[in-house]
């Protein structure tokens, strides 16, 4: 993403904007509180009058060449994702038009107000900015560059925001390419070309060795593919001057998910080529934190693999073996997430000197049902950090909901031939005893898994305008940067 930032503290005057394609406004307050000095403030103020208050209205200014604005009143107060899912509105209005360049104005915020105000904002607009996949004979991507943001400034320049907008934007670009265009192989070469722009170490652990480490609750799931191009990437980012504490990101990254010979009717199966967004959040993580130049380590490791049905396809009843040596049940084939994961995160804990281990999935439909997809679902082994991780959701904009996961949940996963069940066969919960399943190859270490549920959103999600919409990104920075676990 090449956009540049221009910043003013001060209001613009009539002629800055009228150098601009389009207008984004956030006023703070009541009309009687507008400041005098706005431009156009008499034509702004009939048109919220005449439109009963709009929360997001957009007129053309006549007085100045036809310039279109978008303006909100949005009190400095409002809850962080109806900040975020304004300012995607507001940027929203102007798409059409595809404006090369924009300008951001606040009005009436306190220094501290305006920093969230505009951050929400321009996040909105880099969101909007991202190249994303379209094969459209008619498609025509954004042309925008250039943001101008008036009425307030940071001396870095927003690093943070660029940085995590670009993590998201790689998420989502992965997650909609469709199945055709990213099998785990095509996977693996970008992999290989970010590794090699960013400085990451890459090793890929194939399917060969994969059996060498008895993986074999990951290779029940690869066995159905045709193609022997799935296995566990594993990235490294190493800091400079490192600090002692390490980070490990684990994604799913099931690149086309039929539900293998417990195949999924259609109108669940449309869609499965995003069944790796989680690792897709994961990888774009480790971007931002890597563009960050954070002080800590992360080891990234995703799962890569095809859910297909073919004569080596598992089938139910199957017993497989994992990396730890956990004798598994299959009881279901499109429960295949919690298969590679249990590998990955089982490889994953080895790490020395972990802090915390993060997993992304877009794991189960229970979580969908349980909470819509405007909130995706938190599990930890920590459960003490449930109150500060529901806070850090809301805090950012991306929410989660915890959920609990007791010991005794358990016995819907017991097996009579094996040491556990992949699942259970009732479906009620199913989204806890997935996380109930996974913790048996976490341990001890310190761990969090977000079961996805708010990686697909018809019409978008906070800042985020597509459907498919990258979340984790943003609110593991939140997790990571901002103190929000006492102990990390
Ligand atoms: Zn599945």
């Amino acid at each position: 993403m090449n956009i540049r930032l221009r910043q003013s503290p001060e209001l613009p005057g009539k002629a800055d904007l009228e150098a601009r394609a389009c207008i984004v406004l956030a006023l703070a307050d009541k009309p009687a509180r507008w400041p005098r000095s706005l431009p156009w403030r008499a034509s702004i103020l009939h048109h919220y009058q005449l439109l009963n208050k709009p929360e997001v209205g957009t007129l053309t200014l006549p007085q100045a060449r036809g310039i279109p604005l978008s303006y909100t009143v949005l009190a400095a107060d409002s809850p962080p994702f109806v900040r975020l899912e304004r300012a995607r509105r507001l940027v929203a209005a102007h798409h059409a038009r595809r404006p090369g360049d924009m300008a951001l104005v606040l009005a009436g915020y306190s220094p501290a107000e305006g920093l969230m105000v505009a951050e929400a904002l321009l996040s909105a607009a880099l969101a909007s900015a991202a190249p994303l996949p379209n094969f459209r004979k008619d498609h025509r991507p954004s042309r925008l560059t250039r943001l101008y943001l008036y009425g307030h400034s940071e001396p870095d320049g927003f690093r943070r925001s660029f940085c995590e907008a670009e993590g998201n934007a790689l998420a989502r670009r992965l997650a909609m390419l469709p199945g055709n265009q990213l099998s785990p192989a095509d996977y693996l070469s970008q992999l290989r070309e970010l590794a090699a722009v960013h400085d990451w170490q890459l090793k890929f652990m194939d399917e060969a060795a994969l059996a060498r480490r008895g993986a074999g609750a990951f290779l029940s799931v690869s066995a159905g593919s045709a193609h022997r191009d799935a296995g566990i990437a594993h990235l490294q980012y190493r800091p400079a001057r490192r600090r002692r504490r390490r980070v490990a990101l684990v994604g799913k990254g099931i690149c086309y998910d039929t539900g293998g010979v417990n195949l999924k009717p259609a109108r669940y199966m449309y869609g499965m080529h995003a069944d790796m967004q989680g690792s897709a959040v994961a990888l774009g993580t480790l971007l931002a934190l890597s563009r960050l130049q954070v002080d800590f380590p992360v080891d990234c490791w995703l799962a890569l693999a095809r859910n297909d049905i073919g004569p080596n396809a598992s089938v139910p009843n199957d017993v497989v073996t994992a990396v730890d040596g956990t004798t598994i049940e299959v009881v279901h084939t499109d429960a295949e997430g919690r298969m590679v994961l249990a590998d990955t995160l089982a490889l994953a804990r080895r790490t020395r000197g972990l802090a915390l281990l993060l997993d992304y999935a877009t794991l189960t439909g229970a979580c969908v049902q349980a909470l819509g997809s405007g909130y995706s679902g938190v599990f930890s082994n920590r459960a003490e950090w449930l109150p500060a991780l529901l806070a850090a959701g809301r805090n950012c904009g991306e929410r989660i909901w915890p959920f609990p996961m007791d010991a005794d949940y358990d016995r819907n996963l017991e097996s009579d031939i094996a040491d556990v069940k992949q699942c259970s066969l009732r479906g009620d919960a199913d989204h806890i005893l997935a996380a109930r399943f996974l913790s048996r190859f976490v341990g001890d270490v310190p761990w969090i898994h977000l079961d996805l549920s708010a990686s697909s959103c018809k019409g978008g999600l906070a800042h985020i305008p597509t459907e498919l919409t990258g979340f984790g990104v943003r609110l593991s920075l939140h997790v990571l940067l901002d103190s929000v676990l006492n102990d990390i």
